[in-house]
Order: C-alpha cells, then sequence, then structure tokens
C-alpha cells in the first residue's frame, strides 16, 4: 500500500460516496484473460476516461514485465480526493473476495501525471505475492517498492539513469529513517503501522529483492521470471514469509532466497546496494525490453 495518506480518511470516504459508476472491460479488449472490473466515484465522463485509460496502461505495463495478472478478475475503486496535492495520495489492495485495488485520485490530474505517478504499479505488483505475517511485511512491501520503478523502466516511463537514482535516492532515504526506527528489521516490521517505519521497511525489502535479481541474473535468470512462475503455480492467498522464500527457491532451483532471506530478517542495519548493482540489473532489464 501507499503509507503517505492516513488509512481512516479513505473509509470514511466510501460510505458517503453515492455509488460507483461501474466500467467492465472483457478479456478480450484487455488481451489479457483477467476480468477487469472498474469503479468510479466523483469523476466526470472525460475524468473517467483518461482513468480507464490510465489503468489499463498500467496493467499492460505490468503485466509485460512480470506475467499476466494472476486472478481471474480484479476490481479497481477509484474515489476522487479533493484538495489532492499528486495524482494518487492513497491507494490499498483489499484482499477479499473479489480482490480490489483502492485508488484514491486528483480527477484533474492528465493521463501524462498519471502515468508517471508510480503508485498504480506499485499495487498491482502486490497481486503477484500471497499477504504475508506482519514480521515478513518487509516483503510484501519491498517487492511492490523494488518493482515500481523496474515496470516504469521496462514500459519507457522512465529511462536508464532515472531509474538508478530513482533506487538511490529510495535506499538513501531508507538508510536515514533506519537510524531513526531502529531494530531488527522483522520486529520493525511486525510494528511498522505504529512506528511510521515505513520508509525503512519498504526500502530494506527493496534492498532485498535487488540482490536476489541481481544474483538470479548472474545465472542466467531474474527475478521477474521467477515471480512469473511462481504467480501462476503457486501463489496462495496467504503465507508466512519463509513459507514463500522456500517455495520461490524451489521454483528458482536455487538457494537465493532463503540464503538472503536469513541475512535480512534480522538485520539491524540498512543493507548498502551498490551503484554497480543497480546498474546490472537496470541493464539486464533495459536490454531485454530493446531485444
Ligand atoms: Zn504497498
Amino acid at each position: 500500500m501507499k503509507p503517505t495518506a492516513p488509512q481512516i480518511p479513505y473509509r470514511v470516504l466510501l460510505p458517503i460516496a453515492v455509488g460507483f459508476i461501474c466500467f467492465v472491460i472483457s478479456a478480450l479488449e484487455l488481451s489479457h484473460a483477467t476480468q477487469l472490473d472498474i469503479k468510479h466515484s466523483g469523476l466526470s465522463k472525460q475524468q473517467a476516461k483518461t482513468v480507464n485509460l490510465w489503468i489499463t496502461q498500467g496493467i499492460d505495463a505490468v503485466e509485460q514485465t512480470l506475467s499476466p495478472i494472476p486472478m481471474d478478475s480484479l476490481t479497481i475503486e477509484v474515489v476522487r480526493k479533493r484538495y489532492a496535492r499528486e495524482p494518487v495520495p492513497f491507494a490499498q489492495v483489499d484482499r477479499g473476495s473479489p480482490t480490489k485495488v483502492k485508488l484514491q485520485v486528483d480527477a484533474n490530474a492528465s493521463l501524462q501525471e498519471f502515468v508517471d505517478d508510480w503508485t498504480l504499479y506499485h499495487e498491482l505488483s502486490h497481486l503477484y505475492l500471497p499477504y504475508l505475517d506482519t514480521p515478513s511485511f518487509w516483503l510484501n512491501e519491498g517487492f511492490a517498492t523494488y518493482m515500481q520503478y523496474l515496470t516504469m523502466l521496462g514500459a519507457k516511463v522512465i529511462d536508464l539513469s532515472q531509474y538508478e537514482a530513482r533506487m538511490k535516492d529510495g535506499f538513501d532515504r531508507g538508510k536515514a529513517r533506519t537510524r531513526s526506527h531502529p531494530g531488527r528489521l522483522s520486529d520493525v516490521s511486525d510494528d511498522m503501522w505504529n512506528r511510521g517505519a515505513f520508509t525503512r521497511v519498504y526500502w530494506s525489502g527493496a534492498a532485498y529483492f535487488a540482490e536476489v535479481d541481481r544474483a538470479l541474473i548472474a545465472r542466467g535468470t531474474d527475478l521477474t521470471h521467477v515471480i512469473g512462475q511462481y504467480s501462476q503455480c503457486c501463489l496462495r492467498q496467504n503465507s508466512s514469509g519463509w513459507q514463500l522464500v522456500t517455495q520461490l527457491d524451489k521454483v528458482s532451483r536455487s538457494k537465493i532466497f532463503t540464503d538472503t532471506y536469513l541475512e535480512y530478517y534480522q538485520r539491524r542495519d540498512f543493507p548498502s546496494i551498490s551503484p554497480g548493482t543497480l546498474q546490472k540489473i537496470s541493464h539486464h532489464y533495459h536490454s531485454e525490453t530493446e531485444a
């Protein structure tokens, strides 16, 4: 989820909303197997059109980077947020039945402003992993955080140098917030909401996936292939972090996920991800999209 705005206003907004206008876009139109249902509240016809276009483009970008969204149906609820300071001030995944992605948006944002915002790519990436126990939240949020800019790179929304700069900026902020939120990563993760330790937890998790991805790339595969395979064969609704990394080892026929997990889950420091690692990753994915 996106932690920058509090959760409560969204829950307050929902009952006030005078019904959602609903668009069901058929699987054929979108050329993927997931039945997509976009519901809006408080948007004009033109604003709804812009939002639909943004969401379908965002889904395409994530599916191109990872694999088809691993579910039969997906509901996206879009609510207008008044006085918004950014295109998507708040978002979260609701893992009920059906699974929903809830977005609060600035109804006046342009299509380009929506496309340039990382939030949708982050939320959609959450759909490829199970909901984990709270001490393992760093894996859930780390994966979505790692994928948000990788998806934007793959879709050419950002270029190589922007990708590397944004990742470095995230790691720098994660490191700074580790000083203000000390403790073992799994403990801080377990208590993330109370402590407001989002940046440390999200970016420590992103560092985990950067390390794992670099190791996978060195073996001739990469994280997006492994997660793509996992999400098609083995995705569950809920799991423990350890069960997840054990399963990912099986899929990748390696020990990379568990070995790196054992280095990370109790660590008190912020991991060091070198510019060389980021370059290896960005060039790998960049050359994949050019191929
Ligand atoms: Zn998230």
